[in-house]
């Protein structure tokens, strides 16, 4: 038991329900290191929203409101952190949800969709291809999925695959905390925020949002700009500490 009263507690409860995804199978055991990946960047920044990620969730709520066919692909770690708000977020913009995973097997596919179903999400089943060119299982999508998507949502991205979505003309929105990932840099709009802080963060932007605004906002995303501010957020930090 966890007492309440432990300055880590928030993380550590986390860290217990990562593990309980695990074991059910639900994370990848390999996931449970990218969260502590996360964890050591969300540290570096301050475990907060910076302004500057709070404006790109802003953006991306622009570009959801934009899209023709926008699409969320969610994996183990993002349906064990947060399904609750991927579900919210569908509802409000009516996206398109699909399971894609590096390590994926049936049973993993299922038990991410039942989370996801059991939280309120509406999740794109059936058959899958790979219409991404990728060697690993990341290219299997499906045809009404991110295959026919302008815009893909992709929280806890891995650098290949978003490398290889934009190349084929798509849109992407990373959720990563570490502003020096293949990932971040390669995505068309990078958020350097907490998963379970941005995916709210997005809905609510989207439910205050008007379509002049949201026009207005997309015209040129500076994807390099917000990779800068979070490495300046993490320098000033660092200084203030050396002081
Ligand atoms: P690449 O350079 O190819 O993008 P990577 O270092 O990003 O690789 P991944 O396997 O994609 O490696 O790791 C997952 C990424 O997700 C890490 O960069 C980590 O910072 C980020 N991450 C992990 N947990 C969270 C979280 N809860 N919220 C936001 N980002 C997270
Ligand atoms: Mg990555």
């Amino acid at each position: 038991m966890i007492p309440e009263s432990h300055p880590r507690y928030r993380s550590l409860v986390t860290r217990e329900q990562m593990a309980e995804a695990a074991r059910s199978g639900v994370v990848a055991l390999e996931g449970l290191t990218a969260h502590g990946r996360g964890e050591a960047f969300d540290y570096l920044l301050g475990e907060k929203t910076s302004a500057s990620a709070a404006e790109a969730e802003r953006v991306a709520a622009a570009l959801l409101k934009t899209a023709r066919h926008p699409v969320i692909s969610v994996n183990g770690n993002t349906a064990a952190l947060c399904a609750q708000a991927i579900a919210d977020l569908q509802k409000a913009s009516g996206a398109i949800v699909e399971v894609n995973l590096f390590h994926r097997t049936e049973e993993r596919v299922a038990a991410i969709t039942r989370i996801l179903e059991d939280a309120g999400c509406q999740v794109l089943n059936g058959p899958v291809e790979r219409f991404i060119s990728l060697d690993h299982d990341r290219g299997l999508c499906h045809v009404n999925g991110m295959a026919a998507a302008d815009l893909i949502l992709v929280p806890l991205e891995d650098g290949d695959r978003a490398e290889a979505l934009v190349s084929m003309g798509k849109k992407v929105i990373a959720i990563d905390l570490n502003p020096l990932s293949r990932t971040a840099k390669t995505a068309t709009l990078p958020i350097i925020d907490e998963v379970t802080r941005a995916v709210p963060a997005i809905t609510s932007a989207f439910k205050t949002m008007n379509q002049e605004e949201a026009e207005k906002l997309t015209k040129n995303p500076d994807g390099k700009r917000y990779l800068q501010d979070a490495i300046m957020t993490i320098r000033s930090r660092l200084d203030d500490l050396l002081d």
